[in-house]
C-alpha cells in the first residue's frame, strides 16, 4: 500500500518536473519576448523581407505566444497513413553507410574521421549538426559479434518538442515526419530540453542564423515521392521503410519468426506515444541505450498536470514546494532501499 502511494507520488514529481520543465522555458520564452522582434528582425533583414512581412510576423509570433499550446499536436493523416522506419539492430553489420548516405543527402560537411574507419566505435557518439544520424558499437553480452545500434530523431507521433514550441516551428506533417521550419523558430531551444531522446541539437557554429538539427526523415525527398537516403544505402536490409502500420507487421512476424534472436519488443511502437522510427534489437533496447520510457505521451503528461494546476490554482512557489517534498520522499526511499540491499547482503 506504501510502495503503491510512494509509485502514485513518483508518478506526479515526475509530471510535476516535466511542468517545471515547461513553465521555467515558458518564463524563459516571456522574459526574451522583447528580444524576438530584435530575432525576426535580422532573419527578415538576413530574408530580404520588408518591413511589412516582418510586421506580420511579429504579430504571428504575438499570437502564438498568446496560445501558447498544452497539448501536443497528433497529426491524423500520419496516425492513419504515414511513413515509420523500421531498423534492426540484428542485421546491422555496422557499416556506416547510412551515416555516409545522410551525410550526402543533407549536403553536411565530411567529417575528419572517414566513414570508412572503425575508430570511431571507441567511444559513444551522438547525433551533432553536422551528423544527423550516427551508429554505435555495443558490447554484445550474448556473443562475440559486436552489436550496433543507429540513433537519429525518432519522429515522435506525439511529439515532446512540437508541443513545447510556443511559435510552432515543430511539427508532425501528414508524411510522418517531424519537421523543424528556420523561418519560425526564435532560437529559445526549449524544444531541446522537452526531447526525451536528446535529438535536437543547437548549431553553436553559426552565430547569425543558428539552426536546430535533427534527422530530417528525408522530408523532401519524401514530398517528391522518394525514399530516405539511409534506407536506400543499407547494404544489409537493417533499415526498412514504409507504411508505420506495415512495418509494425514485419516487426512483429521477424520476432515470430526467430524468437530466439530478437527481444519480443518493437521499440518505439508505444514509447512516448509511438514513434516513426522503430527498432527491433536482439538484447534489451536500454542495453543499447535507449531510454526506458512510458507510453503515454509527454505532451499529455504536461497536460495533464498543468489541468491540475489550473484547476486548483496551484502558486508556482506551492509547486516547487510539492516538488522537493516529493522529491526529499524519493530520496529517502532509495536509501531506505540501499540499506535493506546492504543489510541482506551481509
Ligand atoms: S525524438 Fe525528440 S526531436 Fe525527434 S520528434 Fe521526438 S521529441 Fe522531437
Ligand atoms: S532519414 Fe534522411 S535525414 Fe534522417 S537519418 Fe536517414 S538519411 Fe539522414
Ligand atoms: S548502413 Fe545498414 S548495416 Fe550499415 S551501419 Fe547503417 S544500418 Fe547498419
Amino acid at each position: 500500500m506504501f510502495n503503491s502511494s510512494l509509485e502514485c507520488m513518483k508518478s506526479v514529481s515526475d509530471e510535476i518536473a516535466m511542468q517545471l520543465k515547461s513553465a521555467v522555458a515558458k518564463h524563459l520564452f516571456r522574459a526574451r519576448s522583447r528580444d524576438v522582434e530584435a530575432t525576426l528582425l535580422e532573419k527578415s533583414i538576413m530574408m530580404n523581407l520588408n518591413r511589412r512581412q516582418f510586421l506580420k510576423s511579429t504579430a504571428a509570433a504575438g499570437a502564438a505566444l498568446a496560445s501558447a499550446k498544452v497539448s501536443g499536436e497528433v497529426n491524423p493523416e500520419s496516425e492513419r497513413n504515414g511513413f515509420g522506419m523500421l531498423y534492426d539492430s540484428v542485421r546491422c553489420i555496422g557499416c556506416r553507410s547510412c551515416e555516409a548516405a545522410c551525410n550526402e543527402v543533407n549536403k553536411l560537411p565530411k567529417p575528419v574521421v572517414p566513414f570508412d574507419d572503425d575508430s570511431v566505435f571507441r567511444q559513444k557518439r551522438s547525433t551533432t549538426p553536422e551528423a544527423l544520424t550516427v551508429v554505435n558499437r555495443y558490447a554484445n553480452p550474448n556473443g562475440n559479434d559486436p552489436i550496433h545500434r543507429k540513433q537519429q530523431c525518432m519522429h515522435c507521433n506525439d511529439a515532446a518538442c512540437v508541443s513545447a514550441c510556443l511559435v510552432d516551428a515543430l511539427n508532425k506533417t501528414a508524411e510522418g515526419a517531424v519537421e523543424w521550419d528556420n523561418w519560425k523558430c526564435i532560437g529559445c531551444r526549449y524544444c531541446m530540453l522537452a526531447c526525451p531522446f536528446q535529438m535536437l541539437k543547437f548549431e553553436f557554429k553559426n552565430a547569425l542564423n543558428p539552426h536546430i538539427s535533427k534527422c530530417t526523415f528525408c522530408i523532401e525527398r519524401l514530398r517528391a515521392g522518394g525514399k530516405p537516403g539511409c534506407f536506400e544505402a543499407c547494404p544489409a536490409e537493417a533499415i526498412a521503410f514504409g507504411k508505420r502500420s506495415d512495418l509494425l507487421i514485419e516487426a512483429r512476424q521477424r520476432i515470430a519468426d526467430n524468437p530466439g534472436l530478437y527481444v519480443n519488443h518493437i521499440y518505439g511502437e508505444k514509447e512516448v506515444g509511438g514513434t516513426a522510427k522503430l527498432y527491433l534489437t536482439g538484447v534489451p533496447a536500454e542495453k543499447l541505450d535507449l531510454p526506458k520510457l512510458k507510453e503515454k505521451a509527454i505532451p499529455k503528461l504536461t497536460e495533464s498536470i498543468q489541468h491540475g494546476v489550473f484547476k486548483y490554482f496551484l502558486p508556482p512557489l506551492g509547486l516547487f514546494a510539492l516538488l522537493a517534498g516529493a522529491m526529499a520522499l524519493f530520496k529517502r526511499k532509495d536509501k531506505d532501499e540501499a540499506s535493506d540491499k546492504e543489510r541482506n547482503n551481509g
